[in-house]
Formats: C-alpha cells, sequence, structure tokens
C-alpha cells in the first residue's frame, strides 16, 4: 500500500442512534491508535421494497455525533443529488456511491453535477468513493471516476466485486489504467459472508490495495441488512493487527495478480463441474424412471467429437481434451449410478 492505508469501517447501515453510537465507540477503543473513518449507510438501495429501507436524513445527525464523540470523520453512500445535499450540509466529509447506482452513467453524472455545484459554494468534501458497478464493467467504472474527477473532488475506487465473485481482472485494468488513483477493497460485499473477509482483506495486501472498506457492526446477527457478511469491531481489529504484522507491500507485480485471477477462474471451473454433476443425477434418476441404460456411447461419442472441434479453434490440444472429457464422463457415470 503506497501512502498510508485507508480503512474504512463501519455498520452496512444507520439503524438507531444507538447502534451507530455504540458501534463507532467499540470500534474507536479497540483501534485507539488507528486512522479510521467511520461508515453507515442512511440510504440503502435494496433488492426488496419490503426490507429496511435505511432510516435518510436522520442519521445525518448521528453520524455528526459519532464524530463529536469519537474523532472518526464519516462517510455514507449518496445515490441522488439530493443525498449529496444533505449529507453536504451536515459536512459528511466523505461520499460513496454504491455499485447499483454506478451501473447508471446518467446517476453519476447527476451527482457529479451536484458535487461540482456545491463544491462551487463552499468547501469541496475530502473525498468520493465509487464501488464497481454490479456487472463487471471495467469501462464504466473507469468513466465514472472520470466523471467525478471532473469536479474537482478526490476520487477514491472500491472494488466490491459482482455477484460475489471479486472478479480480479476487472480490478486489474483498474489499476493499470489508473496506476495514480487508491484503489480500496470491500471484502464484505465482495463475499456475503463474515468468515471470508479476513482472508480477503490479507489478498487486498498482497495486491497493494490502498486500504478497506469493512461492514462492520456492534451485534452483527441482529443487523437489518448485510447481517451475514458483517464483523464485529473485535473481529475487525484482530485482522488489522494481522495485516500490520507483516507490514507494508511493495507494488504487486502483475504475476500476483495474473495468480488470484487463476484462482478465480479455478473456483468458477469447480462450481461447474459440480454443476454438471447435479445435472449427472438428475440424468440419472430419469434414466433409471424410463428402463434407460445409464451408459450411452453414442451419446458420448456426440459429446467428444463436438469438444474435440471445439478444442482445434481453441487452441487445446486434443489429447487433453479427450483425457478431461473422459474423466468428466466416467465421473457422471458413477454420479448416474
Ligand atoms: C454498502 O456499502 O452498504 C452497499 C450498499 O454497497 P454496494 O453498493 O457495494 O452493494
Ligand atoms: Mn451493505
Amino acid at each position: 500500500m503506497k501512502k498510508e492505508p485507508i480503512y474504512i469501517v463501519g455498520p452496512c447501515a444507520a439503524e438507531s442512534e444507538e447502534q451507530v453510537l455504540s458501534t463507532a465507540q467499540a470500534i474507536r477503543q479497540a483501534m485507539p491508535d488507528t486512522r479510521l473513518i467511520y461508515r453507515a449507510g442512511l440510504w440503502k438501495p435494496r433488492t426488496s421494497p419490503d426490507t429496511f429501507q435505511g432510516v435518510g436524513e436522520t442519521g445525518l445527525k448521528w453520524l455528526q455525533a459519532v464524530t463529536e464523540q469519537t474523532g472518526m470523520p464519516c462517510a455514507t453512500e449518496v445515490a441522488t443529488p439530493e443525498q449529496v445535499r444533505a449529507a453536504w450540509d451536515a459536512q459528511i466529509p466523505y461520499l460513496w456511491i454504491g455499485a447499483r447506482t454506478s451501473a447508471n452513467p446518467i446517476a453519476v453524472q447527476e451527482i457529479a453535477a451536484q458535487i461540482s455545484q456545491m463544491s462551487a459554494e463552499h468547501q469541496t468534501c475530502q473525498a468520493v468513493l465509487i464501488k464497481n458497478p454490479v456487472n463487471a464493467d471495467a469501462a464504466l467504472w473507469l468513466g465514472n471516476i472520470q466523471r467525478l474527477e471532473n469536479t474537482g473532488a478526490e476520487v477514491i475506487a472500491v472494488h466490491r466485486g459482482c455477484n460475489h465473485q471479486p472478479c480480479w481482472e476487472m480490478a486489474r485494468q483498474i489499476r493499470q489504467a489508473r496506476p495514480d488513483i487508491r484503489i480500496l477493497l470491500d471484502p464484505s460485499h465482495m463475499s456475503g459472508q463474515a468468515a471470508a473477509v479476513p482472508s480477503l482483506c490479507r489478498k487486498a495486501q498482497e495486491l497493494s490495495y490502498d486500504g478497506l472498506m469493512v461492514e462492520s457492526h456492534i451485534a452483527p446477527e441482529k443487523a437489518l441488512s448485510d447481517s451475514k457478511q458483517q464483523i464485529t469491531p473485535a473481529d475487525f481489529k484482530w485482522i488489522i493487527e494481522r495485516l500490520e504484522q507483516t507490514g507494508k507491500r511493495q507494488d504487486a507485480n502483475d504475476l500476483v495478480w495474473l495468480r488470484a485471477i487463476m484462482d478465480e477462474t479455478d473456483d468458477k471451473l469447480w462450481q461447474v463441474i459440480a454443476e454438471r454433476m447435479h445435472i449427472s443425477r438428475q440424468i440419472g434418476t430419469w434414466k433409471k424412471a424410463n428402463g434407460m441404460d445409464i451408459i450411452q456411447p453414442e451419446r458420448y461419442q456426440d459429446i467428444l467429437q463436438q469438444r474435440l472441434k471445439w478444442a482445434e479453434k481453441n487452441g487445446i490440444d486434443k489429447q487433453t481434451v479427450t483425457a478431461i472429457m473422459d474423466a468428466l464422463h466416467t465421473e457422471s457415470i458413477k454420479q448416474q449410478a
């Protein structure tokens, strides 16, 4: 990590004054000497309208109280120009744009216009953070960085992955295109699971990220949103202590990125193999119910021939493809039996 790492930590959402302040105090007490920014979403972009939608403007004064009581500056998510104005008027120094908003360049442009207007009226905010869009679109993420840079504010990219996959290739493209800007990793939304947060934080360090944005709640199991992925303040402290023991890293070379991308590809490959076996079991049940033999040599020859043509097109050795298909077929037969 280049300069001092940026750690943004706090609950997914502000739920009540008590929850906001007790979480902030627990974080501050756990790590009194670390520079931290406190996060909490007020306007929550939720999938279903039947779930908790956030407390809205009411929470702004709770965030102000966090800064007064703990000294931590605050960050909140904005999705509309009105939310930018409200957060700005409450002097919230860090604003972030979420993955759903980031997928819509018109919305980002409207937010950027509001930031420009407000900076012209008075002092600019500390920084605007832009998450990657929900779809793995490096070009759109780069475009959004540019839209926000035109406001004059510092822009920080936040990599939160897509559909609970890291999409390292997308982040590598951003890193290559913009070595000058800071990139943080959000392991909470990237994985959706508290148990995966420590290893993703480690990965961020290996890949020379400039910091982390992590969801932490005083009582994760009671959280009104994203409860499975939030960690306690004590767990966050444990993670950071371990990262700091390793110390600063030099810039990650491309091999580190390529290995991360390779591991993610293998994860997908094995997921697909598991799906293939699941389908095989269903086919096995159908064959049994209909009195058909499990082994159908003609069908296998058809599949193999299709794959051999595919191998030629993709520059993969035919013997390798035959060996892989034979192994898959043998296992499928076992699963069907
Ligand atoms: C969040 O940070 O709480 C959030 C909604 O994140 P994302 O936009 O990455 O889903
Ligand atoms: Mn969240």
